[in-house]
């Protein structure tokens, strides 16, 4: 579905932002770019639908070259990208006016609009709040609104660039609960977060990023295989344990799973040590 050929970007202050990038993402892939702050995340996210354009090397999507301006229109109905922050990503008095605005822009006869929008609001789950105010909703609500505007597009790609950054954990929760359903239903998701403890259990590859090159590409198991960090807390608790004799898997990253070794573990501790004072 994309294909980045050794692309590299220079920001007119001459920071060079991306060095020599190469990667495939295939249609249907959930694919999790991670690294630290100012490491070129965005500005390569930014060129998936032709925000900015390579200063050298280049960019498919769906075999459309990205420089080519007659494919912009299309290149942007085919990836849709949600930002960090909500508030500035509205242009409607009510949800339902917001989400209209895309496929207003688009032509379409007047009940495909609101066929849409309904749709939209639904796969989100806001299709009630939509005569509110987007300025009346929570953080949560609000990054949910935003998406619903882009699926109002109904592009195959969705980029979501820092979406729960400034999301308290619940909020947080119920968007990523919505991103893992859309992409169940055949989107394509390149997701960009700095919250490694969120993406693994949800995402097919991680891309890890650092300096403008990308450093590691992989599932998430094989991620945590091969790093020392970042990790999730819970990663960390079982490394801990383990290095101090538990029999548990250092490389599970969920709470259940975390708890299920834990279990294993210390009933096979409590089984020798019932046998070791049997054998008196
Ligand atoms: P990330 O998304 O991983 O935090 P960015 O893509 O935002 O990284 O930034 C990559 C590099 O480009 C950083 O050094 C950053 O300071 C620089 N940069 C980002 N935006 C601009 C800009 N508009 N002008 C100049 N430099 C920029």
């Amino acid at each position: 579905m994309i294909r980045i050929n050794n692309l590299s970007y220079t920001y007119p202050d001459r920071t060079l932002a991306l060095d020599g990038v190469d990667l495939s993402i295939e249609k249907g892939e959930f694919v999790a770019l991670i690294g630290k702050n100012g490491c070129g995340k965005t500005t390569l996210v930014r060129h998936l639908n032709a925000l900015l354009m390579p200063t050298s090397g280049s960019i498919s999507v769906f075999g459309m070259d990205t420089t080519d301006t007659s494919n912009v229109w299309n290149i942007r109905q085919t990836v849709g990208m949600v930002f960090q922050n909500p508030q500035t990503q509205f242009v409607g008095t009510t949800l339902e006016e917001d989400v209209a605005f895309g496929p207003e822009n688009l032509a379409l006869p007047q009940n495909e609009i609101q066929e849409r929008v309904d749709r939209s609001l639904r796969e989100v789950d806001l299709l009630e709040y939509k005569t509110y105010s987007p300025k009346t909703l929570s953080g949560g609500q609000m990054q949910r609104a935003a998406i619903a505007g882009i699926l109002a597009m109904e592009p195959q790609c969705i980029v979501l660039d820092e979406v729960t950054s400034m999301l308290d954990p619940q909020s947080r929760s119920n968007v990523l609960d919505t991103i893992a359903q859309l992409h169940q239903s055949g989107k394509t998701i390149i997701y960009v977060t700095q919250r490694i403890e969120e993406i693994l259990p949800i995402a097919d590859r991680i891309i890890s990023m650092n300096n403008g090159r990308i450093e590691f590409v992989g599932t998430p198991k094989e991620y945590l295989a091969s790093v020392e960090s970042p990790i999730p807390a819970v990663t960390s608790l079982m490394r801990k344990l383990k290095a101090k004799g538990f029999d548990v898997n250092g490389n599970v990253f969920t709470v259940d799973d975390a708890l299920l070794e834990i279990t294993k573990a210390t009933q096979v501790r409590d089984k020798n040590k019932t046998e070791t004072s049997g054998n008196g």
